[in-house]
């Protein structure tokens, strides 16, 4: 299950709002981006969703449990960081394993998860090397398997291909749109970039100084964008 609902949920920093109260529905299984130019809020929403910021005011359910209060590691979500993020003296077996190990997870159980993340994501030949010797591409998807270990409700994913080139960029996109595909659990995934929100979204949130302009399908926002922040954003016609 990951169904995720944020209710009048508020961010200020000090007297700054950088989140006016806003709504958001995320239903279970669904690919939401979080879409909108730098410093609009996005990395900050994501945060408050995965418990690493505290809400000023407002509320986070998750599958109808009030998480507000829970710290991260009780929310049963899983963040995804960018690749750099990799421990660089540890296998790629042992970086995947890290947080099953941190949470005593019984070996076998370990070793189970990690070989079926392996398996989706294409590293069984590559677990007993060192981040090092991988391709930029193999690193990122390392920092993803680290996630798919913990079986999250969710994957939280913070513009984590935003150091790669172009080309891994177009790769990465694809295994991550593969691995919905095979999970079916639901992704969070913020960009600055449109073409990526566009490419992998089955709900856009297009943001604005911390407010929701606009929430719905790819084809809904570029057919009939509410206003011209979004048509501009999202590049439509209109
Ligand atoms: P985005 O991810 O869309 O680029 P952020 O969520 O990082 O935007 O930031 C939104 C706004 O909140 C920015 O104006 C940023 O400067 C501010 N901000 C983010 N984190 C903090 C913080 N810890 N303290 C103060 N202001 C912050
Ligand atoms: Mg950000």
């Amino acid at each position: 299950m990951g169904r995720i609902q944020l209710k009048q949920v508020q961010k200020k920093f000090g007297e700054t709002e950088v989140i006016p109260p806003l709504d958001l529905e995320i239903e279970d299984g669904e690919f939401v981006v979080f879409v909108g130019p730098s410093g609009c809020g996005k990395s900050t929403l994501l945060r408050l969703i995965a418990g690493l910021e505290d809400t000023t005011a407002g509320n986070i359910e998750i599958d109808g449990e009030d998480a507000t209060d829970l710290p991260p590691a009780k929310r049963g979500l899983a963040m995804v960081f960018q690749s750099y993020a990799l421990y660089p003296h540890m296998s790629v077996r042992k970086n995947i394993a890290f947080p099953m190990k941190m949470a005593k997870m019984p070996e076998d159980e370990q070793k189970r998860r990690i070989e079926s993340a392996a398996k989706a994501l294409n590293l069984t030949d590559y677990l007993d090397r060192k981040p090092g010797q991988l391709s930029g591409g193999q690193r990122q998807r390392v920092a993803i398997g680290r996630a798919i270990v913990r079986e999250p409700a969710a994957f939280l994913f913070d513009e984590p291909l935003s150091n790669l080139d172009a080309a891994l960029r177009v790769g990465m996109r694809m295994e991550i749109g593969e691995l919905h595909k095979k999970l079916e659990t639901t992704m969070i995934y913020v960009t600055h970039d449109q073409v990526e929100a566009m490419t992998m979204a089955d709900k856009i949130v297009v943001l604005q100084a911390g407010v929701i302009e606009q929430v719905g399908s790819p084809l809904e926002l570029y057919r009939t964008p509410r206003n011209k922040f979004v048509a501009g954003f999202i590049g439509s016609p209109k």
